[in-house]
């Protein structure tokens, strides 16, 4: 892999070197369980504190308590979807976008077999979402509506904010979960002062190890608990803490804030530039999604009649690692 080029940081990143310094002592010496009362239990109980704290700055929450840690983007949305409707059985009719991530839309699958009413909001083929057609279909039935806040094949960013506005305009008791996987490290989240009741981040998207999430919870939602057991995650999602990979996703939503700018400037230089080049020297090759607001790394161009398969093997054999979609 000496000369390989990788193109795929939305499959998943390499870990930071930072990052795995700072998981180190918790796979070796500091390995007591966070929740014993004795003083070997204390560092590993405040670096979850601290890990939580820099996630809580991450993703622009108020409160540290306002973040669980889990173990991927998957169980984030799991866990926020299942977790509010099951808590709110009288409500049977929700909301989604036809683009989601299949941890959205399967687990909107299931519930659709239980027999909720779904609704999918279709997309233009630049990738933009239906806002008018969102807007016409909330009621006051609607118990949530999942939306992502960037798309991982093409990069579209969704105005999540101004959505979560118009969902509690129609429906001040409807949910908005946030699967803000694809956000996470590109762009600065900040659920603050938005209408967001929930939003779910993975480590690994963003120079993390892989086996470690999280989810915004604003404090006035309530969800029923995703693993029951103990007090972790505050009885939300029982379980003895994942404290290396919980400190390395700290760590790395740390370094994210600080290299913010840049991502915005110099990693979306590069990704136009790519894109100039490629547009200008292949034959019928085009954007996709060439209006519509992006996250800075994310490129997807269409080249006719080839399978796109075809392009990724051709790749590889010359080292370069990219997904088709
Ligand atoms: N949501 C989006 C938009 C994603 O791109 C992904 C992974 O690619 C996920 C959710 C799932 O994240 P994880 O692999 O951490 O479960």
């Amino acid at each position: 892999m000496n000369k390989s080029v990788y193109l795929d940081n939305n499959a998943t990143t390499k870990v930071d070197e930072k990052v795995l310094e700072e998981m180190l002592p918790y796979l070796k010496g500091e390995y007591a369980n966070p929740s014993s009362m004795y003083d070997f239990a204390m560092k590993p109980a405040k670096a979850i504190v601290e890990a939580r704290a820099r996630v809580r700055d991450f993703l622009g929450a108020k409160n540290e308590n306002e973040v669980y840690f889990t173990s991927c983007g998957s169980e984030s949305a799991n866990m926020a979807i299942k977790g509010s409707l099951n808590c709110n059985k009288s409500k049977k009719h929700i909301i989604t976008t036809k683009l989601e991530h299949p941890c959205v839309l399967n687990t909107y699958k299931e519930f659709e077999k239980q027999g909720y009413e779904v609704d999918y909001i279709g997309v233009n083929s630049e990738g933009q979402l239906d806002i008018e057609e969102l807007k016409s279909k909330i009621k006051k039935e609607t118990a949530l509506v999942s939306v992502m806040y960037a798309n991982n094949e093409i990069g579209i960013i969704n105005p999540v904010e101004d959505i979560a506005e118009i969902v509690k305009e129609k429906s001040p008791e409807a949910l908005m979960f946030v699967d803000g996987v694809q956000a996470g490290g590109k762009i600065p989240i900040n659920v603050k002062d938005t209408k967001i009741d929930m939003l779910g981040v993975s480590g690994h998207k963003f120079h993390a190890p892989k086996g470690v999430g999280a989810l915004y919870v604003k404090p006035s939602t309530h969800l029923t608990p995703f693993i029951t057991g103990g007090h972790q995650e505050r009885g939300l999602r029982a379980g003895t803490e994942n404290v290396p990979y919980i400190v390395g996703m700290g760590k790395a939503a740390e370094l994210a804030m600080d290299n913010m700018n840049y991502e915005l400037t110099e990693v979306k230089r590069l990704r136009d530039k790519l894109e100039t080049g490629i547009l200008k020297n292949v034959f019928n090759a085009r954007l996709n999604c060439s209006v519509a607001e992006r996250v800075p790394n994310t490129t997807n161009i269409g080249f006719e009649y080839v399978e796109g398969e075809l392009i990724l093997l051709h790749l590889s054999d010359v080292g370069i690692c990219a997904s088709s979609g």
